[in-house]
């Protein structure tokens, strides 16, 4: 199974014209389940943005996509705790009645707050009992507003270790503190990191040698941490083409099964893809070596 961990298609995105991979770019579930298919991909994990007018709102549109996708574009809902205490005990209770999304995305850098902030407690409580993955976006914001020192992997590092059956995955391997986050992967057996957003759009002169770029720091974060299993290959389309984030991952000399692991398997483990690959006999065993 072939699993995009991070793609974001919503309404709230006006400036995707100018900050898409492509100005032409086809920003529709149509379009997006297009360049899956060409990248032989099952699903893709819909993550809603925090530009949306509520997080109820945003929840209406991850519903939507994942029906118009057939089921194959995965809600990932977000929660904001800037907006108060009340705020965040609406989406939690909604989140408590609402199955279909597959995992709660944050978006600390984007919003001034830490992953450590005591106001988003009742969100890590509600995604350990539920059993559904918080993604961490890390490192650059797009948009010049942000505030960079919310978004490094230390500031999730106590998060994982209070709340240690929460899983959390680091988006973007943290970029640019990316030694920061294979430590923080390293050290929390609940922590995972996501390959998105790690290449300039094709057009880019440099594209070939970021592209040269990115693949030796997967590769060193994946080797030096020795934990394939807690990789998850993302493009963070539509700022990235699918293509080439999947070329990307396809290209990592690891050893046999890692990649194919990275591509989807873990996704498919950690989110409870339905079809979901068991783990093979190898990794089963290198894990009870551990
Ligand atoms: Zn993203």
């Amino acid at each position: 199974m072939r699993v995009d961990a991070h793609v974001h298609l919503s309404a709230w995105w006006p400036e995707i014209r100018r900050t898409g991979y492509r100005p032409d770019l086809e920003f529709t579930v149509a379009g997006l389940l297009r360049e899956m298919d060409r990248s032989r991909l099952d699903y893709a994990l819909a993550i809603q943005l925090v530009h949306a007018a509520s997080e109820l709102e945003a929840l209406a549109e991850g519903r939507r996509v994942a029906e118009a996708s057939g089921g194959r574009l995965l809600p990932v809902a977000t929660v904001d705790p800037t907006r108060g205490e009340r705020s965040v005990e609406a989406t939690v209770a909604v989140l408590e009645r609402d199955r279909s999304a597959v995992g709660i995305k944050l978006f600390p850098g984007y919003r001034p707050f830490y992953p450590h902030d005591r106001r988003l407690d009742p969100v890590y409580e509600l995604a350990r009992r539920r059993g559904l993955p918080v993604l961490v976006h890390q490192g650059d914001t797009l948009d010049g507003a942000g505030l960079l020192k919310y978004a490094r992997p230390i500031e999730v590092d106590e998060v994982a270790g209070r709340f240690p059956e929460l899983r959390l995955v680091l988006c973007h391997l943290g970029n640019p503190w990316i030694e920061e986050a294979a430590e923080i992967v390293y050290k929390n057996p609940n922590v995972y990191a996501d390959t998105s957003g790690l290449l300039p759009p094709p057009s880019s002169p440099y594209f070939r040698r970021a592209r040269e770029l990115a693949l030796r720091r997967v590769e060193e974060v994946v080797v030096s941490t020795g934990k394939p299993e807690r990789f998850l290959y993302g493009s963070d389309w539509p700022l990235a083409e699918i293509r080439a984030s999947v070329d990307l991952v396809e290209r990592l000399k690891l050893e046999p099964g890692d990649v194919e692991r990275i591509l989807g398997e873990n996704a498919a483990g950690l989110f409870r893809l339905k079809g979901a690959v068991a783990p093979r006999p190898e990794a089963e065993r290198r894990r009870a070596a551990r």
